[in-house]
């Protein structure tokens, strides 16, 4: 028998040591933040291959961002160096690239196909339509037909010159092997035998062709394991759809379920107010999630501020006082909300937001208060300005990817382009380009996957500036969620109301938001942005009474200096 406690299950609770270490067939783990989900399928697959016996080349393992593998790669290397590089640890379409290049013949393509970007994409349209100016929105639309319905007319026009430039696009990446695999059977078979063992982090956010993927490379009683909080499902407007929890249960009918209910990672009145936020629109009810009490039980606080640049500097400044060592008092109550933790350093913050745009006047207090930060959103890489212009320049220079892209970002400079974006694409690719050295091929190929948060480096001595979607599966000691407003969250156009499950979305947005912080969350909204006035967010009415509201933040203890002075 196999051991079901052996050394890399130690340091797992008992109910994810149950998970991580049980047999074989699917299995789903629906479990809430912070409860050690990721960390659970890291030891399970670890488990695996080193007291099960099973041959790493055997294991699949599927993660949300490209980041996200890296990071579940780097762990399974500390923990199973013999048998790590031999796993494979995937996006969906890093997986779907793999199983294009291996039978590319069938899908009528050469080896080394393209993955158009979106200009390559509005071009072939344009040449499909004969309408350069409707491209766009086409686009659009052909992208939202593809993914849930059958394609039109249009739709096979467009794929027909795709394929004829030997490119395929993104949504090609997994809706095409799902087609090759549903036309012929021992395609499926040799896949299955391939890979026996799978394993799926985030699984709320699968969508349609995604799911279809997972059935295809895994049998009905196959070792599948998927793991996921369907209160954090924040990409409904992409087609994820939780209903896809329902939908393993029916199509692996024999799967166990399992539950984690201890939470690692946040203190009480966060996880009391996270649970608070999500309560009326949850979609696990009755859950439980206790917290395990290792990040001590400083209130979170809640902050008003006049506008945007004075929000801005609550944040710089909480920051400073805290790196400085101090301790912070609600106005109100004189609880603490800020319990000047020791040790923090500016990786340990991240000041979290629903849109990109809200990032600039963070950017702007941090950039006055000299804190270093790095800004990433969960926008894809391709898509971002001045990456497109740098891609296009790549074919005419020589040398080592990083050097490519430092002429090419050069000749796109010397066109008189905005400097600022130009800079900060090359910022974003230089990790990139470095890690590919002189395959450009594989380069692109990278890029077109990619999305900013991929290129985030946890090792960074700075604060993280992110998106609220590009935050999920991270955790911080300090974050900070700004504009906690109507309008922003939950997001709106100015005059009109959400539709319903775009508003459960919103507060599930705020959920993931609320459950990233370890030891401080600081709510902030502020009472004019751009302008306009604006109104807290209908969210705070549910948040209850683990929340302080604070004013300017109130040092006590040490400034700043004494503590340099002590080190
Ligand atoms: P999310 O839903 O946000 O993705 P998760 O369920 O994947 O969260 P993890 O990121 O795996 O949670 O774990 C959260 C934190 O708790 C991590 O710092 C992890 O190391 C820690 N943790 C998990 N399980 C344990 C445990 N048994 N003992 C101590 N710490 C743990
Ligand atoms: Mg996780």
């Amino acid at each position: 028998a196999a051991p079901d406690n052996g050394g890399l299950l130690d340091g797992l609770d008992p109910d994810q040591r149950a998970a991580a270490g049980s047999g074989g067939g699917p299995l789903l783990i629906i479990a809430g933040p912070g409860t050690g989900k990721t960390r659970t399928l890291t030891h399970r697959l670890a488990h695996l291959v080193s007291e099960r016996d099973v041959p790493p080349e055997q294991c699949l393992a599927i993660t949300f961002t490209r980041r996200a593998a890296e990071e579940m790669a780097e762990r399974l290397a500390a923990l199973v160096p013999d048998h790590a590089p031999r796993l494979t640890i995937a996006t969906f379409h890093s997986l779907g690239v793999r199983i294009l290049r291996e039978q590319h013949d069938r899908a009528g393509l050469s080896a080394d196909f393209g993955i158009a970007d979106h200009a390559r994409q509005l071009a072939v349209l344009a040449e499909v339509t004969g309408d350069e100016a409707g491209a766009r929105r086409a686009l659009a639309e052909l992208s939202r037909t593809r993914r849930t319905g059958t394609p039109d007319e249009l739709a096979e026009r467009y794929t027909k010159a795709l394929r004829q430039q030997d490119l395929v696009d993104f949504d090609d990446l997994v809706a095409l092997p799902v087609a090759l695999l549903e036309a012929d059977p021992a395609l499926v078979t040799a896949y299955r035998e391939r890979f026996r063992w799978i394993a799926v982090d985030e699984y709320q956010d699968v969508d349609e062709q995604q799911y279809r993927l997972l059935r295809l490379l895994a049998p009905p009683d196959g070792n599948l394991t998927a793991i996921g909080d369907p209160d954090q499902a924040i990409y409904r407007f992409r087609g994820a759809d939780v209903g896809f929890f329902l939908r393993f249960r029916q199509d692996f009918a024999s799967a166990r379920t399992v539950q984690l209910t201890r939470n690692y990672r946040s203190n009480p009145h966060i996880l009391g107010t996270a649970l608070k936020a999500i309560e009326p629109g949850t979609l696990v009810p009755g859950r439980e999630l206790r917290p395990m009490g290792e990040h001590g039980d400083a209130l979170v606080g809640v902050h008003h501020a006049a506008d945007e640049r004075a929000e801005g500097a609550f944040v710089a400044r909480t920051i400073d006082q805290l790196l400085g060592g101090a301790s912070f008092h609600s106005l109100d109550s004189g609880r603490v909300v800020g319990d000047g933790s020791q040790g923090l350093d500016f990786s340990d913050f991240a000041v979290l937001y629903r849109t990109d745009r809200q990032a600039r006047a963070v950017v702007e207090a941090l950039t006055q208060a000299g804190l270093p930060f790095q800004k990433r959103s969960h926008d894809r890489l391709a898509e971002r300005p001045g990456v497109e212009e740098i891609l296009a320049e790549l074919a005419y220079a020589g040398g080592t990817v990083l050097d490519r892209v430092r002429r090419a970002a050069d000749v796109v400079l010397g066109r008189g382009a905005e400097e600022a974006e130009v800079h900060t694409a090359v910022d974003l690719l230089t990790p990139l380009a470095l890690e590919c050295g002189d395959d450009l091929a594989r380069f692109r190929t990278e890029l077109s996957l990619g999305v900013e948060v991929d290129t985030w480096d946890p090792r960074a001595d700075r604060v993280s500036l992110l998106t609220l979607h590009a935050a999920k599966g991270l955790e911080f000691p300090v974050v900070f969620v700004v504009g906690c407003e109507d309008g922003l969250l939950p997001l709106r156009w100015p005059g009109t109301e959400p539709a319903e499950e775009e508003l459960a979305e919103e507060r599930r947005l705020l959920f993931v938001g609320i459950t990233r912080a370890q030891r401080h969350l600081y709510l902030s909204h502020a009472a004019s942005r751009a302008g306009r006035p604006a109104a807290v967010s209908r969210f705070f009415a549910d948040l209850g009474d683990g929340v302080q509201r604070i004013g300017d933040v109130v040092p006590k203890a040490r400034p700043r200096e004494t503590q340099l002075r002590l080190l």
